[in-house]
């Protein structure tokens, strides 16, 4: 762990409860306050979290890196977010968890002394793949807890913090962004919790930017196709084949940087008079053809 920064939110919360550790007092005169917006990226340590730090640094924004439990995962990102010239601390918590959830927004506060994106990016298969007549409600609880229920009730705290940094006018700009998937309208008889809790990150991205756009923040939702991560490595072959045989009009498997090159896109400001919009990043997956 590098300078002792990603502290285990368990710890930070132990060390809240007695008034604070030293470290985290060092922490608010060493933090670096920037003058670049930030993004807080959950779900960063791997896969298409990590491509949307990266493209993020490009973009200008330094970024916090979230992770769950894969720290050396976290470690190398911040190491490709710093190859090409930006900055990036870590920070890991359960987004499922409210004490994780506060916890990682009170590191990112102190350790950047802004937010102006918050990325909803973290999100989990079904520990068990199982056919919805015989889906357990284990599975159901883990799945919908990281993938709806931690994003909902991170978006509703940043929401709060965006709100007060734009009437102090400590940032000039806000945004949401939430990682959903084909899943939200393709249906799997074997995944139905993961598909369920996509298809509620759509209406939880449409229920946000109703109620944001007063306040001049927009939410958008990017829906992926089928990428190359950690995430379908069990099933990769048979999407390989599926792809090849025309699943999709663009015959290849999605790479992390496309879905990293769309949040970057959106994160630079080029759809202001967008909001509750869904972006495909799919291959074409979503065109019906006759
Ligand atoms: P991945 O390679 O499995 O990476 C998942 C990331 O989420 C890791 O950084 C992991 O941290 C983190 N994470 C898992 N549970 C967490 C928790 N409770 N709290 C905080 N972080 C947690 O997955 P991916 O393919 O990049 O998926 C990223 C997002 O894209 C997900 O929401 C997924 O549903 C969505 N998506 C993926 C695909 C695809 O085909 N890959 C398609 C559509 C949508 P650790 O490293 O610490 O475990």
């Amino acid at each position: 762990m590098r300078g002792g920064r990603a502290l285990d939110p368990a710890q930070r919360l132990a060390d809240d409860a007695t008034g604070g550790p030293p470290e985290a007092a060092a922490l608010a005169l060493r933090c670096t306050m920037v003058d670049t917006p930030v993004a807080l990226v959950t779900g960063a340590s791997r896969g298409i979290g990590r491509a949307i730090s990266i493209e993020l640094a490009r973009a200008g924004y330094a970024v916090l890196v979230n992770y769950n439990t894969n720290l050396d995962a976290a470690e190398e990102t911040r190491g490709e977010v710093e190859k090409v010239g930006g900055t990036a601390e870590i920070c890991p918590a359960d987004i499922s968890q409210a004490a994780h959830r506060d916890s990682l927004l009170d590191f990112t506060l102190e350790t950047f002394g802004r937010i102006d994106l918050l990325v909803n990016n973290a999100g989990i298969a079904p520990p068990r793949r199982l056919d919805v007549l015989e889906t357990t409600e284990e599975n159901f609880d883990r799945v919908l807890d990281t993938n709806l229920k931690g994003p909902f009730f991170l978006t509703q705290r940043v929401a709060q913090i965006f709100i007060n940094e734009l009437e102090e006018q400590k940032i000039a700009r806000a945004a949401v962004i939430n990682i959903s998937s084909i899943s939200a309208y393709a249906a799997s008889v074997n995944r139905a919790e993961y598909c369920i809790s996509k298809a509620g990150l759509s209406m939880l991205t449409a229920v946000f930017a109703l109620r944001l756009a007063e306040y001049g923040i927009p939410v958008y939702e990017i829906r992926p196709g089928i990428i190359e991560t950690d995430m379908i490595e069990k099933v990769r072959g048979r999407y390989e084949r599926q792809v090849s045989n025309g699943l999709t009009p663009i015959r290849r498997l999605g790479r992390p940087e496309d879905v990293g090159r769309a949040v970057a896109a959106i994160a630079r400001g080029y759809f202001p008079f967008s909001t509750g919009e869904v972006f495909n990043v799919d291959g074409g997956f979503h065109l019906r053809a006759l």
